[in-house]
């Protein structure tokens, strides 16, 4: 029998849109991804890229506070044994991991099945819809709702690698106000939207925000150009590349070598934190040529105000479909309009 729905993806987007279809009567089967080196070198581990992250200040509904007595009630043990660090209460803002086990927690309280296993092919072109699995098994469904997210882009260093979550990060909205970067001075990679706009964010809390630019040339709009070289606190570089990240084991990034690709030659910078926005890809290797996609790669919805994607039944939520907005709560909410654009759709065809 063909399943009623399924969830490809287990981010904020994937868990919302199985606990609205859980509580919608629709057993729906969630493909969390795989847990494979594979993955998790290209951080598309299961629970997506807020399971990468630290403490979520922006997650509405968690209040810092001692979570940890709650984590523990509500989570499966064995759950919270083998994927959270080990539980000691104080005082914190929830952390993604907890974020996300919260949220898997949820759904399966609902009913949802999970199966630990990436999807590498779709046929969108008959129905039901056909799925195949890098374990070699295959799933029917009515309908699909796709939210597999997007990766950061990283510069691909070992040594951007070693220090990751220890002072490297990809999201200054995430990580940017944490003690570690507080009136330090800190790098940030790229000269797009998301550069300026992460420079900016970060100003808040660093003493300076170095902006390493590979040309002399912005890719970012004219007026958050001028937002960059009207901050103080900012100070571009042009034609900089990020040689190597200096740190030690102790207490993470300490500093980054930057190399001039004109002239030659590299030079020291202290810095506490290294921010890359140098873009993200989506992960939508699996649909090409079963979906329309932008020039970017990501997911095209075809209705305003609606999770459609090219293909009647099949749905698209969070950053799969998303460059723009790309945070958690966004990502819920889209997931919860999928859910809700896949029930409606089934009980239109009577399914
Ligand atoms: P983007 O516009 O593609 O810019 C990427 C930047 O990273 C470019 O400066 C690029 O340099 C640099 N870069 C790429 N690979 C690099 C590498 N390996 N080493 C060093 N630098 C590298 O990406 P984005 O800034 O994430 O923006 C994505 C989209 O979202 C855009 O359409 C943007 O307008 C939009 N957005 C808008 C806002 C806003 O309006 N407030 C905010 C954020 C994002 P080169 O130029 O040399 O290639």
């Amino acid at each position: 029998m063909p399943e009623h729905v399924i969830i490809i993806g287990s981010g904020p987007a994937g868990w919302a849109a199985a606990i609205y279809a859980a509580r919608a009567n629709l057993h729906p089967l969630v493909l969390e991804g795989a847990e494979t080196e594979e993955n998790r070198v290209a951080g598309t581990l299961p629970l997506g890229q807020l399971n990468l992250t630290t403490e979520v200040e922006n997650y509405p509904g968690f209040p810092a506070g001692l979570l940890h007595g709650y984590i523990r009630s509500a989570v499966d043990e064995k759950r919270v044994s083998t994927y959270l660090e080990p539980l000691h209460e104080h005082r914190h803002a929830v952390t993604g991991p907890e974020l996300m086990n919260l949220m898997r927690q949820q759904a399966t309280n609902f009913g949802t099945k999970v199966i630990t296993d990436d999807v590498t092919e779709v046929d969108l072109s008959r129905q039901p819809f056909q799925l195949t699995t890098l374990e070699g098994n295959t799933h029917e469904a009515h309908t699909i709702i796709i939210a597999t997210g997007a990766r950061a882009n990283y510069l691909g260093l070992p040594s951007e690698e070693r220090f990751k979550n220890r002072g490297v990060s990809a999201c200054a909205v995430c990580d940017g106000a944490l003690p570690r970067f507080r009136n330090k001075p800190l790098v940030v990679v790229g000269g797009g939207d998301s550069a300026v706009e992460e420079a900016t964010y970060l100003t808040k809390y660093a003493s300076t925000v170095h902006m390493l630019m590979r040309r002399d040339v912005f890719r970012a709009s004219k007026i958050m150009q001028e937002r960059a070289r009207t901050n103080p606190k900012i100070a571009i570089h042009n034609f900089r590349e990020v040689e190597e990240v200096l740190g030690d084991e102790k207490g993470g990034v300490t500093g980054i070598r930057m190399k001039n690709n004109q002239q030659g030659g590299t030079e020291d910078i202290p810095a506490s934190g290294l921010f890359l926005a140098i873009g993200h890809t989506p992960n939508t290797d699996f649909l090409k040529g079963q979906l329309a996609l932008n020039d970017k790669g990501y997911i095209q919805y075809t209705t305003l105000m609606r999770t459609f994607t090219s293909v009647e039944g099949v749905y698209a939520a969070g950053d799969v479909a998303d460059d723009y907005y790309r945070q958690a709560i966004t990502s819920a909410g889209t997931g919860c309009m999928a859910a809700l654009d896949a029930e409606r759709y089934l009980a239109a065809k009577g399914l």
